[in-house]
């Protein structure tokens, strides 16, 4: 059945996914829009399943995308959220070292940070720590005043809001299964039918590289997938986390550590960890997909990032599967904490783009092709940085797609 034409469309009603579509509408109100998402609502993957971090730009080289991103991404969150009276809490991070190659890093991150202009940031000594943190013991740390945390399916709700406000259609239940590239309009099989477009946006998140195969785009990358296990604190243990709590990161590793959180939701969050997933949406242990699974273990990349980080692999497992190492990197940062303050379970799956070589993309990557976008590697700061994201695709699709009659309004 060939359903209905549009000038664009995206796959995926993630944070990404969306936030693009309510750019492009803000620009080109005249433009037919759809969003196709293979789930029953909007953001139920890496968007409703992250820390909440309205993260700073503390840890990111100077120049790269995710610096970039981050720093105007974090003001345009916090402003949208203002104007959308979508609560959020500036409650400040912690990042803490406690020997001298820690030190060195805190200081590497301190420089970066000062150079991104991340406001108010500063190294902290043992009494300032013990304002800030009482619970935390660390030979140092570096502190960001203004780092928060907002719940993002808030944000997201609100973006569903203003792209269907826009005229923008956002389909539910309908996933991207092939498609046929034409010369100037793209046919788009999905599990509820054709969709023809002129062009395509693909924000697919932990699918993006197959549906980037999918439209005939080599990208030499695979998603991996990395779940990320959390624990979240009993209530009454709430008090031993004032804010944020982060360690050192570790700087070969795109991750940031096992951490401790305040969320929007009510409890503090302890984690997560990264532990290989063998399926893309892998939320628990036991999930196990043949075909996503084949996927990792084909890609020649996975196999050279195995050979270089078996050793964080087989940790990162160990700690998955014990309680007691879960626990002991928590008190690294809070030695106050027992098994008894942990209570109830969470996760995540990050999409983590890897290439050939073997070497997990640290930055965004935003790939074009003839009439396409496609996002392939959205790591954190995602969410902090998803407005403006959103305009640089807007910006982009404006470079490379023939939007017809339908002129841009003014840039923001
Ligand atoms: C554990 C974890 C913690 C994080 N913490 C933070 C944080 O504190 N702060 C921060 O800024 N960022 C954080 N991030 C990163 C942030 O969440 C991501 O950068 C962001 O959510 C990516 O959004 P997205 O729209 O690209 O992907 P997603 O949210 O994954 O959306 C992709 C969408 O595409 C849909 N889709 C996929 N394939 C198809 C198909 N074939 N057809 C139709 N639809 C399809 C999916 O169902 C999904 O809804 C975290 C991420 C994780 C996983």
């Amino acid at each position: 059945m060939r359903c209905s034409k549009y000038d664009v469309v995206i796959i995926g009603a993630g944070i990404i996914g969306l936030s693009t579509a309510m750019k492009l509408l803000e620009r080109f109100p005249k433009i037919k829009l759809a969003v196709l998402e293979k789930n029953a609502k909007e953001g139920t993957q890496q968007s409703g399943h992250n820390s909440g971090v309205i993260h700073s730009g503390i840890y990111y080289r100077p120049g790269s995308f995710k610096a970039n991103f981050c720093v105007s991404g974090r003001d345009t969150m916090t402003q949208f959220c203002d104007e959308n009276e979508i609560p959020i809490w500036t409650c400040g991070k912690l990042i803490v070292a406690n020997d001298d190659a820690g030190i060195d890093r805190l200081n590497t991150l301190e420089e970066r940070g000062t150079a991104n202009k991340v406001e108010g940031l500063r190294m902290v000594d043992v009494d300032e720590m013990a304002e800030i943190e009482p619970h935390v013991v660390a030979r140092k740390a570096l502190y960001a005043p203004d780092t928060g945390i907002v719940n993002y399916s808030n944000v997201t709700a609100i973006y569903v809001d203003r792209v269907k406000v826009a005229g923008g259609d956002i389909i539910f239940n309908t996933e991207l299964n092939g498609s046929k590239v034409g010369t100037g309009a793209t046919i788009l099989e999905t599990t509820t039918g054709e969709y023809e477009t002129a062009n395509v946006i693909n924000c697919a998140g932990l699918h993006s590289d197959i549906v980037a195969e999918t439209m005939g785009v080599d990208t030499g990358l695979r998603i991996i997938p990395f779940r990320g296990e959390y624990y979240k604190l009993r209530k009454e243990s709430n008090f031993l986390v004032k804010g944020l709590i982060y360690p050192v990161p570790d700087p070969a590793f795109p991750f940031l550590g096992v951490h401790l959180t305040q969320t929007m939701k009510g409890w503090v969050e302890a984690g997560p960890n990264a532990v290989l997933a063998t399926k893309r949406e892998g939320y628990r242990k036991r999930d196990f997909s043949i075909s996503d699974f084949l996927g990792t273990i084909t890609f020649p990349g996975f196999w050279k990032m195995g050979v270089r980080e078996w050793k964080t692999g087989l940790w990162e497992i160990n700690r998955s599967l014990r309680r007691s190492v879960f626990l002991d990197s928590l008190q690294q940062l809070v030695p106050e904490l027992t098994d008894k303050d942990l209570d109830g379970t969470g996760s995540g799956v990050r999409a983590q783009a890897v290439d050939r070589a073997g070497n997990l993309v640290d930055d965004f990557r935003i790939d074009e092709s003839p009439g396409a976008i496609h996002v392939l590697n959205a790591p954190s700061p995602g969410a902090t940085s998803s407005l403006v994201i959103g305009d640089y695709i807007a910006d982009l699709a404006i470079k490379n797609f023939s939007l017809g009659s339908a002129q841009p309004t003014a840039t923001i």
